[in-house]
């Protein structure tokens, strides 16, 4: 069984992610007092760094990313004392081999690497470390996304790690199951014994998945261009809230047990390939619009030259068990869209039959589970207009609305790297991602993604500030659903 991490080397210290998310996160867990005792830091790059240098880059990069009231001076300084850095180009033997030298001095017990550079030095690094013997047991790996671009390249990137690490060693991270609001979800369907009965196709009418970004592409455009949301969005995020939301009741929280259900759910996805990518999804790219009161410029003007790559993505999914056979999955995400919203909706079925007058609404009953901007739940229920009506009993919808934060006074938000550092750094990988629902996701995509070829579908435009293309509005009404606004 693992041990609580004695050194943490993060490869990419100095880039992006590190210092908006990362270092921040270390900051959040060392001011709680979560870090394991003793553990040091090593940060690494191409850049050189004397240690004092890395510490105000570190230190400038907390006080940027956390607000200025949660900045403990005595907290940082801990964090600080931790650190050390050793600059290292993971293609040049002779520099891996003295961050090899720097790793064997500092760990006292286990290892995790994190691996915060681009996938394509995943392998190389994997194999320095392998060939330095510092990737044995006692040691883990952790990984940023994209695991490749495809099956054929997340294939590849898997194949080099798994040259040196073994897979119970291997943390792939998705951001989003380090959220509060997601364990949530978790936390509802089997903590709760009201809600399972419920849970499926008998009672279930349609489940909606949505990432509504208001943001574009934020100078990042050379990178996303390659990408889309398609490959950005629907096939980690939005396929992992799927299984989360999908899966069978695992018999245990751990991650064998909880990461053999999200894989079943993956293989039951029915395909959608050549012959069903026009009916079943839309692709859409954003133009000039108004995202709120801010004017801001299409997709292409901000990316400076011509391009097919989607801003947005809705498909049609279904589950082929018998769970949820019929259900449909309405899955949506985009950039520049209406509002900032993250969540999971699932509509039951009506009444079978109505008591009431013939034109009294009874609206169907629906959870909510809202992950972005806000954190909560809402049940939507009939109940009955109060007052005394001459004509009859009318119904109205109203919502039973949980909010987390207002319910848990005390707590803090905690960003998603938090909860995935403290775990990694633990051996916990239960809200990490195999291998297997890694490739499985891809496969399903690179249908999608083929399909959009053959049939030589181009996004369709739709202005920033609106929830996407009219065609996917339409791709719901054809079955009589409704997006949820
Ligand atoms: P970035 O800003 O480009 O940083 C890359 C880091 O890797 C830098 O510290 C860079 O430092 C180092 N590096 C580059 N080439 C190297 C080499 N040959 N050997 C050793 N180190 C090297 O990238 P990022 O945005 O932080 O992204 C890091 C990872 O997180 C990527 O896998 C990315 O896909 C993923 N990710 C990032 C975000 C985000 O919001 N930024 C979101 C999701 C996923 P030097 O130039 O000094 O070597």
């Amino acid at each position: 069984p693992a041990t609580p991490a004695s050194l943490l080397v993060i490869f990419g210290a100095s880039g992006d992610l590190a210092q908006r998310m990362l270092l921040p996160s270390l900051y959040g867990l060392q001011h709680a007092a979560l870090l394991p005792a003793g553990l040091r830091i090593l940060g690494t790059a191409r850049s050189e760094y004397e240690v004092a240098a890395f510490r105000d880059l570190v230190a400038d990069a907390v006080r940027r990313n956390v607000p200025a009231a949660d900045v403990d001076p005595a907290s940082l300084d801990a964090l600080l004392a931790r650190l050390d850095y050793q600059a290292a180009d993971s293609s040049d033997a002779a520099s891996m081999q003295r961050l090899g030298e720097r790793v064997t001095a500092l760990r006292n017990g286990d290892v995790l690497y994190h691996l915060s550079t681009a996938p394509r030095f995943y392998g190389p690094i994997c194999d320095a470390l392998g060939a330095m013997g510092l990737a044995g047991p006692g040691t883990r790996v952790m990984l940023e996304k994209p695991i490749g671009h495809d099956l054929a390249s997340a294939i590849e990137i898997n194949d080099g790690v798994a040259r040196v690490f073994d897979e119970d060693r291997v943390f792939r991270t998705d951001h989003y199951l380090g959220k509060e609001g997601v364990q949530n979800l978790i936390a509802l369907r089997f903590g709760n014994a009201m809600f399972e009965p419920l849970w499926n196709a008998r009672h279930i009418q349609q489940v909606q998945i949505t990432v509504a970004e208001t943001v574009g592409v934020e100078g990042r455009g050379d990178y996303y261009d390659t990408s889309g949301a398609t490959r950005d969005m629907l096939q980690n995020h939005l396929l992992q809230l799927l299984c989360l939301t999908a899966m069978e009741p695992p018999a245990r929280f751990e991650p064998t047990a909880v990461r053999n259900e999200k894989i079943k759910v993956l293989r039951s996805l029915r395909r959608i390939g050549r012959n069903e990518v026009q009916a079943e999804t839309v692709a859409g790219q954003y133009t000039s619009g108004a995202v709120g009161a801010k004017v801001v410029p299409g997709y292409i003007d901000e990316l400076g030259h011509p391009s097919r790559t989607e801003t947005f993505v809705a498909l049609r999914a279904h589950i082929d068990n018998w769970r949820w056979s019929g259900v449909p999955f309405y899955l949506r995400t985009g950039k520049r869209m209406a509002r900032r919203s993250t969540e999971i909706h699932l509509q039951l079925k009506s009444v079978p039959h109505s008591i009431f007058d013939p034109g009294a609404h009874i609206a169907p009953n629906a959870l909510t589970i809202r992950l972005q901007p806000d954190e909560r739940i809402e049940l939507r229920v009939m109940s009955k207009t109060p007052g005394l009506d001459r004509a009859g009993m009318r119904l109205s919808e109203v919502e039973l609305d949980l909010d987390m934060h207002e319910e848990f006074a005390d707590s803090t938000r905690r960003p998603a790297y938090e909860r995935l550092y403290m775990d990694a750094l633990e051996g916990n990988g239960t809200l990490f991602v195999r291998r297997d629902e890694t490739e499985a996701a891809w496969e399903w995509v690179d249908a999608i993604l083929d399909g959009w070829r053959a049939a030589d579908v181009r996004p369709r435009p739709y202005p920033a500030g609106t929830w996407g293309p009219a065609s996917a509005i339409a791709m719901t009404e054809r079955h009589g659903h409704t997006w949820r606004e």
